[in-house]
């Protein structure tokens, strides 16, 4: 286990069991939602409601601890601020998936052809995964 503790300092955030636990599981989940996230916390803090999940969930997002991963039809997940990546999506499960490709060719060419300068990009790939194929 990683020593998240010390990484919430790392961002000014405090370190309180339930932050450590909620990093945990989306780490390991790798994308989770508030919903799952909720569920699955309640299992080790019984007493813990929805409203301390987002409040928690959007200090961290703001600190850019975490970061907000939105799809169209499906509810906002979270995943710990990693590299620049693209996601994979299955339309058959559902499926989410980080893939780490090297962007700059895109945005090299998305520079040139619109003068625009870019912050920020989010790439999205839909197909179908090898478990449903
Ligand atoms: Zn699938
Ligand atoms: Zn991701």
């Amino acid at each position: 286990m990683k020593d998240y503790g010390a990484l919430l300092k790392k961002y000014h955030l405090k370190a309180t069991p339930q932050r450590i636990y909620m990093i945990n599981e989306i780490e390991k989940k790798g994308h989770i939602n508030i919903d799952d996230l909720y569920e699955s916390l309640k299992k080790s803090f019984p007493y813990i409601s929805l409203a301390t999940v987002y409040k928690n969930i959007n200090a961290m997002v703001e600190n850019g601890f975490l970061s907000e991963v939105k799809i169209p039809k499906m509810k906002t997940k979270y995943e710990l601020t990693k590299n620049e990546h693209a996601h994979l999506i299955c339309t058959k499960c559902g499926a989410l998936e980080d893939i780490f490709i090297d962007t700059q060719c895109i945005k090299d060419d998305i520079i040139q052809k619109s003068g625009y300068t870019i912050e920020k990009t989010l790439i999205k790939i839909e197909g179908i995964c090898p478990k449903c194929r």
